[in-house]
């Protein structure tokens, strides 16, 4: 079978549709763009700098550039660089797999004060995306909304000691930033009770381990059924871990009304619980791990809206959606792969090939663009550099990473 196939955004979902293709059609073209100069989006600028087994996967992504043919387009956005109508033109069947990058805002009164900061622009900025932010001044006692898996991250990255940072590939700059950050407290809420929260309990375990800390749970309430029950062992078993200056308190049931500020700066927050009585908690930041919402490259909600078969990602003849894109913001990254599996045989039941398109014949010419052995340069510049405790120094800025993708390592 053949045929030219554009994948946008060589994120995981990205890469397991052009795996499952090309396993099943290796005559296929199979190109995947990416607006970063690099592959394997939140892998690289999502999953926690201290999870390296994790990013592990990008071996097993790798071998679709390197085995399978595929081919890698960075440094290209669409929606901005080239129109999602041109590149429909020149493929036969162009896959949305773009991710969800904006941070959901809190939507209470005073959730615009300055210390009001989205999971994403912080770990964006922690782990050194070119398009991130600067790291701000938390102060002495952020509080975290939120309690799936980013907000755990979040805390176990803001608690954790120099020296327990050993290994990761967390940059000389955030590495500095977060040894001088002076936290004294972290809170974290969660709107739901601690039986219903949304993360994973070996994520909570992992807190164990943390020294510097003391570590307190308060009122988890109790485990309606197993599933619950495995969310309050794993509770039970931090509570009152350590006895480090860095004090950590978990708190349920607690559903945001209003971010207090005094001149324009965050100073609390006054939150409802579940009884409907007022708690307010004095906090120098709020950190917000309450979920993403699409960028505005591409016009995600008029296309999931007008979708021919949304659950199948099937938007429009020739256009299709996977991932976080159609999903939403939730899943991990294996949940990805069932998506791309299921439409990877969508794709190659409906596709029709024409010939005259001119598929990757569309980039000719255009300056910028990282390819493969490019973004291997850019690895081997990342993992050859003096490694400071750390397995891998990243690029921070897009030029230093354009540029290594021509030079390689000499132009660090
Ligand atoms: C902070 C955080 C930590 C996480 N930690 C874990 C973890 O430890 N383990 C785990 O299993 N899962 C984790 N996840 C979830 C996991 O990252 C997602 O399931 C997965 O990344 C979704 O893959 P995706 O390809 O749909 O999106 P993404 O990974 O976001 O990839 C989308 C890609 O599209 C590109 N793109 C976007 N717009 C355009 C455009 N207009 N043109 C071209 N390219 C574009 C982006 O640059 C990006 O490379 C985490 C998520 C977050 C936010």
């Amino acid at each position: 079978m053949t045929g030219k196939i554009a994948i946008v955004g060589a994120g995981p979902s990205g890469c397991f549709l052009a795996q499952a293709l090309l396993k099943a059609a290796p005559d296929l073209e199979v190109d995947l763009i990416d607006a970063l100069p690099v592959p394997y989006g939140l892998v690289r600028y999502g999953v926690a700098a201290d999870h390296q087994g994790t990013k592990a996967v990008t071996r097993q992504f790798a071998r679709v550039f390197e085995r399978q043919g595929a081919r890698f387009f960075g440094n290209l956005c669409i929606g901005r660089d080239i129109s999602l109508d041109d590149l429909r033109a020149a493929y036969d069947v162009v896959v949305l797999a773009a991710g969800m990058s904006v941070d959901n805002r809190l939507g209470v009164p005073g959730g615009d004060l300055e210390g009001v900061y989205g999971a994403g622009r912080i770990t964006r900025a922690l782990y050194e995306h070119p398009d991130a932010e600067a790291l701000p001044d938390l102060g002495s006692h952020p509080l975290i909304v939120g309690n799936g898996n980013v907000a755990i991250d979040l805390l176990r990255l803001l608690a954790k000691q120099p020296e327990e940072l050993a290994g990761s590939d967390l940059g000389p700059g955030p590495s500095d930033w977060l040894a001088r950050s002076g936290i004294e407290t972290i809170t974290v809420t969660g709107r739901s009770p601690a039986a219903r929260a949304k993360f994973d309990p070996v994520m909570i375990k992992e807190l164990a381990k943390l020294g510097g800390v003391s570590i307190r749970v308060i009122g988890a309430g109790e485990a309606p059924d197993d599933e619950a029950a495995k969310r309050l062992d794993a509770l039970a078993v931090i509570d009152g871990h350590g006895d480090g200056p860095r004090k950590i308190d978990f708190r349920f049931e607690l559903t945001p009304a209003e971010v207090l500020g005094a001149a324009g700066k965050v100073t609390g927050m006054r939150f409802s619980t579940a009884a409907g009585d007022a708690q307010h908690i004095a906090c120098s930041s709020v950190l917000t791990a309450i979920g993403f919402g699409p960028a505005d490259d591409l016009p995600r909600e008029a296309l999931i809206a007008a979708a021919a078969d949304r659950e199948a990602g099937a938007l429009a003849p020739g256009l299709y959606a996977t991932g976080w894109f159609r999903r939403g913001p939730r899943g991990t990254i294996p949940d990805n792969r069932a998506d791309a599996q299921a439409l990877a045989g969508r794709i190659l039941a409906e596709i029709s090939a024409s010939p005259a398109k001119p598929g990757r014949g569309l980039f000719d010419g255009r300056p910028g663009i990282v390819d493969y052995d490019g973004w291997c340069r850019i690895d081997a510049a990342e993992t050859a550099a003096p490694s400071q405790g750390r397995c891998r120094i990243k690029i921070p800025t897009r030029t230093g990473m354009t540029m290594a993708a021509i030079e390689g390592a000499t132009s660090r």
